[in-house]
C-alpha cells in the first residue's frame, strides 16, 4: 500500500504542476492509447474469452467498439471541448462577460466491474483523462486476464503520475476508499456503490455510482412477437445475462403469455441449439459462487424451459420462469444470469404493483405499437434510461447521457457527458468596469420600489 499513496502523491503534485490541463499533452496521451489499444484488440479479445468464453464478436461489439468510439470521440472534441463556454449574461449583473470553465477535479479514482471489464475500465479513463485528470483504476479482481492486459496497456502509455493501475480486492479496494479524492467513479453494484458512497461522503468527495438493479420489460397485445422474442432473448442472453441494463423479468399482457413463451423457446434454439453449452456464442457465468448463487435463485420455482446448471462450467441454460412469488428471491435480487421471469398484468394497475414493489431500475424497456401505453409507461415510472421495442441499444448512442437513479446509481456519463462529469463546472463572471450605477450601493432608502421593478422585468 505504500507504493500506492507514494503514486497518490506524485499525481497530487503532478497535477499541481499544470501539465494536465494543458490540452495538446491530453490529446497526445489520448492518441498514443489509441494506438496501444489498437496494438492489442486480439490480445484483449482472447483475455475476454478466457475469463468468461465471450466471443470474439460479443467482445467487440459490446466493448472493444465502443471504446474505440468514445476515444475518437474524445480526440476529434477535446479542443471544442475544453474552451470556456459563453454563457448568456443577465442584465441584472450588465455590464458582463459570462463563461462556464472545464475544470478537471484532480484525482480521480475509478473503480471497475467485471462484466465489461474491459468496457467499464477504459471508458471512464479516457474521459477522466480527456478531462484533464490524474487516476488511478482499480480492474475488477475477478477478470484477470483482461484486468492484467489494462493493466498492462495503462502502464505502457501513462506515466504514473497521470495513471495507474492497481489490482487486487476488497482489501485493496477499501484502502484506496479509505484515501482522500477529488472525484469517485464507479461502476459496480447497489451494495458495493453504498459503501463507495460512504467512504465518499467522510471527505464531502463527489461521486459517480453506476449500479445495477432489476430492469423490467413490459409487452403488451399490439406487438409483433417473434421480433419481440428476436430482440428479447439476444438482449437477455448477451454476455450470459450478466448485463446492468439486461431486462431482468418480463411482464406481458396475460392473453399473450403463452405465445410469447413458444415464441422465446424458438428463438432461443434457433440462436444457440438444443445444447446452449456447446455455442460457442453463449458465454459462462463469471465464477462458481455467482453459478451457485443463480442455482440458488432457481429453486421452487416453475422452470418453463432450460433450467440445466453445470457448476464445474460455470454454466446455467438459457432458462424460462413462469410466474414467480412477487416475494421469491429470484423476484427480489438483482438476477445478472441468464434466467428469464415471466409475470402476467391485466390493467396497468399489476404492472405499477410489480414496479413500485422494487427499487428504481437502471432501465426500462417497452414493447408496443400503442402510443398512449408507451408514453403513460416512461413517465409513469422514474428509471436510469431506457428502450421503446429493443433492448439495451440505448447505451450505444454515445449522444445520450447513460446512468442510474435511485438505488441504480447517480450522475452520469457517454461521450461529452463522461467529459462534463469529470470536469467541475466553474462559473465565471467578467465584468466591464465602465459602468457602475450607484443603485446598489447604501445608503438604500428610497430605492425599494426601483429594486422591485428591476426584478420583476430583468430578474
Ligand atoms: P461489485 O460491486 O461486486 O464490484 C465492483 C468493484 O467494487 C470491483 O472493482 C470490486 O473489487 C469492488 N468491491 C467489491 N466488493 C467491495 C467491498 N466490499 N468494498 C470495496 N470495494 C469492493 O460488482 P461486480 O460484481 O463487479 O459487477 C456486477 C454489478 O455491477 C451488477 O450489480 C451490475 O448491475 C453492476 N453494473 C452496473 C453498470 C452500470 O453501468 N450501471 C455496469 C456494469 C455492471
Amino acid at each position: 500500500m505504500n507504493d500506492i499513496l507514494h503514486i497518490i502523491d506524485k499525481q497530487r503534485a503532478f497535477f499541481k504542476s499544470q501539465k494536465t490541463k494543458d490540452l495538446e499533452y491530453r490529446l497526445s496521451l489520448l492518441k498514443t492509447l489509441k494506438v496501444e489499444i489498437f496494438a492489442n484488440e486480439q490480445v484483449v479479445l482472447d483475455a475476454l474469452n478466457k475469463d468468461f468464453k465471450k466471443s470474439g464478436f460479443e467482445g467487440y461489439l459490446s466493448e472493444f467498439g465502443l471504446v474505440i468510439t468514445e476515444l475518437d470521440l474524445a480526440i476529434k472534441n477535446l479542443k471544442k471541448w475544453v474552451k470556456p463556454k459563453r454563457i448568456k449574461a443577465s442584465l441584472l449583473t450588465f455590464p458582463s462577460k459570462d463563461y462556464i470553465y472545464q475544470e478537471p477535479y484532480g484525482s480521480i479514482l475509478i473503480m471497475a466491474p467485471w462484466n465489461y471489464p474491459f468496457l467499464l475500465a477504459m471508458e471512464p479513463l479516457i474521459m477522466a483523462i480527456a478531462a484533464g485528470n490524474t487516476v488511478v483504476l482499480k480492474p475488477s479482481e475477478l477478470t484477470t486476464n483482461t484486468s492484467n492486459v489494462i493493466s498492462a496497456i495503462i502502464k505502457k502509455v501513462f506515466p504514473k503520475e497521470v495513471a495507474m493501475p492497481v489490482e487486487g480486492g476488497v482489501e485493496i479496494s477499501t484502502q484506496l476508499l479509505a484515501q482522500k479524492w477529488d472525484y469517485i467513479f464507479f461502476t459496480g453494484s447497489t451494495k458495493v456503490g453504498k459503501i463507495v458512497a460512504e467512504a465518499a461522503a467522510k471527505h464531502l468527495t463527489p461521486v459517480t455510482l453506476e449500479l445495477g438493479g432489476k430492469s423490467p420489460c413490459i409487452i403488451d397485445d399490439s406487438i409483433d412477437l417473434k421480433l419481440v422474442a428476436r430482440r428479447l432473448v439476444w438482449g437477455k442472453l448477451l454476455n450470459g445475462g450478466q448485463t446492468c441494463i439486461a431486462p431482468d423479468y418480463i411482464i406481458v399482457k396475460s392473453t399473450v403469455k403463452d405465445k410469447l413463451i413458444e415464441v422465446l423457446k424458438a428463438e432461443i434454439i434457433k440462436r444457440y441449439g438444443h445444447n446452449p453449452k456447446e455455442s460457442p456464442d453463449f458465454p459462462r457465468i463469471i465464477n462458481e459462487r455467482n453459478t451457485q448463487r443463480l442455482a440458488e435463485l432457481l429453486k421452487n420455482t416453475n422452470v418453463v424451459f432450460g433450467g440445466e446448471i453445470d457448476k464445474n462450467d460455470c454454466y446455467i441454460a438459457p432458462t424460462i420462469v413462469d410466474e414467480p412469488d412477487l416475494n421469491s428471491k429470484l423476484m427480489q435480487d438483482e438476477i445478472f444470469g441468464p434466467i428469464l421471469p415471466i409475470l402476467t398484468y391485466d390493467n396497468e394497475d399489476n404492472i405499477a404493483h410489480i414496479i413500485w414493489n422494487l427499487d428504481k431500475p437502471l432501465s426500462l424497456y417497452v414493447f408496443s405499437t400503442q402510443t398512449a401505453f408507451i408514453e403513460q409507461t416512461i413517465k409513469k415510472y422514474s428509471f436510469g434510461g431506457g428502450v421503446i421495442n429493443d433492448l439495451l441499444i440505448h447505451f450505444g448512442n454515445y449522444r445520450l447521457p447513460f446512468g442510474g437513479v435511485g438505488a441504480s446509481g447517480m450522475g452520469n456519463y457517454h461521450g461529452k457527458y463522461g467529459f462534463t462529469t469529470f470536469s467541475n463546472q466553474k462559473p465565471i463572471m467578467k465584468r466591464g468596469n465602465w459602468y457602475d450605477p450607484s443603485f446598489r450601493y447604501p445608503p438604500y432608502k428610497g430605492k425599494m420600489s426601483l429594486l422591485k421593478t428591476i426584478f420583476k422585468y430583468f430578474g
